[in-house]
């Protein structure tokens, strides 16, 4: 699928999730605008181990947003950053970022390691099992939102998608 198709993917997957959320979770009034973006940033995520424009708007984006935390001294944070994006790159293209353990996987990771850093200020007091499924459970549509997205991406390249027989995805 191309870039278009995968960001129409990522949309809809944003405003489907949204439209649970908003009927199903009361609490949900405050984050329901950041579900979208995410979900459409998960989407694209994967096609970051090939060359492309959005790839290149994505570095280009990155480099100054690592600018602002290195001035900020906030280098473990940066590390982590960096460690996410060039991650696509080591493998070939369609590799580990088109598997959909991955699709689960890195997101979780990435909330265990966001209450690793918010229990940071703590003595890690929060740095538990307990603390984890709570941090998840408080970030469940953005976790959703995340994997769906993500998702999205790698149903929209299936081979058993006619579109893709025709073109190079
Ligand atoms: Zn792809």
């Amino acid at each position: 699928m191309n870039f278009k198709g995968h960001l129409a993917g990522g949309l809809l997957t944003g405003a489907g999730i949204s439209f649970i959320a908003i009927n199903f979770d009361s609490q949900v009034v405050r984050t329901v605008f950041t579900i979208t973006p995410i979900a459409l940033i998960f989407s694209m995520f994967p096609d970051l181990d090939t060359s492309s424009i959005p790839q290149r708007w994505f570095y280009r984006f990155i480099i100054l947003y690592m600018f602002s935390l290195a001035l900020n001294n906030e280098f473990k944070f940066a590390t982590l950053i960096g460690i996410l994006v060039l991650a696509p790159v080591i493998d070939q293209h369609r590799g580990w970022t088109h598997s959909f353990h991955a699709a689960f996987i890195v997101p979780l990771a990435l909330i265990i390691v966001y209450q690793f850093f918010l229990s940071r200020n703590h003595f890690f007091e929060n740095f538990n099992l307990n603390g984890i499924v709570d941090c998840i459970l408080k970030y469940k549509w953005i976790l959703l939102a995340a994997i769906s997205g993500w998702c999205s991406h790698i149903i929209l390249d299936s081979k058993w998608l006619v579109k893709n027989h025709a073109k190079h995805i």
